[in-house]
């Protein structure tokens, strides 16, 4: 009986609170991204963590820094079926140049779409449920084995995520966000310091690039989410939470 009690208690209780994220930011409050990476990636949350990645405009950096730390790590895409074929032609080369060996591709339930997107237009007029069939739930389903992920998310990115955590809880998770003071400098420099491949679209005005139908070219003194979702007041697509009290869910 004692036994099975412990049982349960290892698969029922969640890995991380919002209190170990909170107490995690504290920790590593004066640690540098690199430095912060290598303890955590090496140590504590090894073998029980992955990265998501967008294999967007600024992708390289978070993936280049793990990859100095662990080829291995899973490393998770989400191809919604929307995305550009060149954004799936720059996560293959990108992944080939860093080494990676565990690239893990999650696509949309046919089930679902089939009853709920059928003629794969709901981005139109149901945005938000989109993002649900194609990332919300895929995502789910690819980090199931984990019990914490990396995101590549920054603060400057949008008004939204301004004063970004380093560290959250997210469905029992922690979340990661080692780039979140991060700014495009710093992002550039990274880039030019170790020669690393740029998105083919960010040279034609794309400064944040996620699905073809959603995503269009910022103007200049626009910020980097502007073109995302342009014409809706969708900023995120609901695979980040709010990060102000009242604000929509978005990614
Ligand atoms: S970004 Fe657009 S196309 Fe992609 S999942 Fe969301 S609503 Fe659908």
């Amino acid at each position: 009986m004692a036994n099975a009690a412990r049982k349960l208690d290892l698969i029922d209780v969640a890995p991380f609170s919002p209190a170990d994220a909170a107490a995690m930011e504290a920790r590593y409050a004066e640690v540098g991204t690199r430095d912060m990476l290598d303890d955590l990636l090496t140590g504590e949350l090894k073998g029980r963590v992955a990265a998501v990645s967008s294999f967007g405009a600024e992708s390289a950096v978070l993936l280049h820094l793990i990859a100095q730390i662990d080829r291995d790590i899973p490393v998770i895409f989400l191809n919604t079926q929307k995305i550009f074929g060149e954004t799936l032609q720059y996560r293959d080369a990108l992944s080939e140049t860093l080494g990676f060996t565990d690239l893990r591709v999650f696509r949309p339930d046919p089930r679902l779409l089939a009853a709920k997107d059928a003629t794969g237009l709901r981005w139109n007029y149901d945005p938000d449920g989109c993002c649900d069939l194609r990332k919300v739930e895929p995502l789910r389903r690819a980090l199931a084995p984990f019990d914490a992920w990396v995101s590549g998310r920054k603060g400057f990115q949008a008004g939204t995520r301004d004063a970004l955590p380093r560290f959250e809880e997210d469905e029992g998770r922690l979340k990661l966000n080692p780039l979140a003071d991060w700014d495009k400098a710093a992002l550039d420099a990274y880039f030019a310091e170790h020669h690393l491949p740029r998105h083919p679209l960010e040279a034609e005005g794309y400064a944040s690039i996620g699905c073809a139908p959603c995503t269009s070219k910022v103007l200049p003194g626009e910020d980097p989410r502007a073109g995302r979702w342009r014409g809706w007041e969708k900023v995120e697509c609901g695979i980040h939470v709010p990060e102000k009290p009242g604000e929509e869910p978005v990614f």
